[in-house]
């Protein structure tokens, strides 16, 4: 029988589980990593699951009309997944990208025909750094005063219940029933923890004993402009007891069970080794968190365990970076 989708927003989720057979194998681990791959979503990267709620949230509740402008700030994935998006059903994207962000993301969402600025276009930025510094609360502000004298719709994944809910209604439900239920650890890094919230949630509600794990890169490799250093970028630090340090996220400032610190040349030397082990291409977090969980899967009591790791997206998008080196 003939199956042909109408659009690529029909194919978000349904990402595979792979177990990292021969990587779990060289290093001796006692536990077994299982990658969920959402790379193979739509757009590349685990945002379209966000991204696409985001929209359709928007649709249903009349605030996003055809041929509408779309408007969000990003350093790069879910301004890939809204383009991807807006082009398929007809809309405008404008992004404002955070600093720090690698010229292959730019180069992907033009592509895509989106309207690329920086923070320091938003109007109003300047004074607000003048006054306040990096105060994300005044910038949210100005790009909504932005949007509403233009008429634009600012999809706000930093205060969106539709970005965390998206994996109450997906990757939590995808994990559970393609493991049967049998989770001991789920393990992942954080931008706006709108994965972590929503799988988190979802997976404590259903597996009893489930452990999350929150994955942040050391002070030395969180990125910062003009330092020439292993970085894991778009992802954030958490409080001391688990929480994630945005004031206005996700409502539920989920709490994990433990966070582990990763150094960005070892989690560099991690992507390269999966890539040449289990042909599996990761990107930053995705080996950063592969890294953790390696961490995890040598303790002794976790002998026959089962963890699973989320890889956001793969490492097309950090060939310009140090990870897979620069010699061609
Ligand atoms: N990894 C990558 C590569 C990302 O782009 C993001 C989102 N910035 C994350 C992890 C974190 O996802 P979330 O926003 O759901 O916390």
């Amino acid at each position: 029988m003939a199956n042909i989708h109408k659009s690529i927003t029909e194919l978000v989720g349904h990402t595979p589980l792979v177990e990292l057979t021969n990587f779990n194998r060289n290093n001796n681990l006692k536990a077994t990593l299982i990658g969920k791959l959402e790379y193979f979503n739509p757009s590349g990267s685990i945002k379209d699951r966000a991204a696409l709620n985001m929209i359709e949230k928007a649709e249903a509740e009349g605030k996003l009309k055809p041929g509408g402008t779309i408007v969000e700030s990003t350093s790069g994935n879910t301004g890939i997944s809204l383009a991807a998006f807006a082009a398929a059903r007809g809309y405008h994207l404008h992004i404002f990208m955070e600093p720090g962000c690698t010229p292959e993301r730019v180069q992907i969402l033009k592509a895509y025909g989106t309207t690329v600025q920086y923070y320091k276009d938003i109007p109003g930025f300047d004074e607000i750094i003048a006054k306040y510094g990096f105060d994300k609360e005044r910038i949210i502000a100005a790009m909504q005063k932005f949007c509403d004298d233009n008429g634009y719709y600012y999809t706000s994944q930093l205060t969106n219940d539709a970005n965390w809910q998206a994996h109450i209604k997906s990757t939590g439900p995808e994990i559970v029933e393609d493991t049967d239920g049998q989770v001991d650890y789920a393990v992942m890094l954080a931008g706006t923890a709108g994965t972590l919230t929503g799988v988190g949630l979802y997976l404590k509600e259903h597996i009893p004993g489930v452990k999350i794990i929150g994955v942040q890169p050391n002070l030395e490799s969180m990125y910062k402009p003009g330092e020439d250093r292993d970085t894991i970028d778009g992802v954030v630090h958490f409080d001391n007891d688990g929480k994630v340090t945005h004031p206005f996220l996700v409502k539920n400032h989920f709490q994990c069970d433990e966070v582990i610190d990763v150094d960005g040349t070892e989690t560099y030397a991690t992507a390269r080794e999966l890539a040449e082990s289990d042909g599996i291409f990761a990107g930053a977090s995705a080996a950063a968190a592969v890294l953790a969980a390696k961490k995890v899967a040598l303790r002794p009591e976790n002998e026959g365990k089962r963890i699973v790791v989320i890889l956001p997206d793969d490492g097309t998008k950090y060939l310009s970076t140090r990870m897979y080196g620069a010699d061609i």
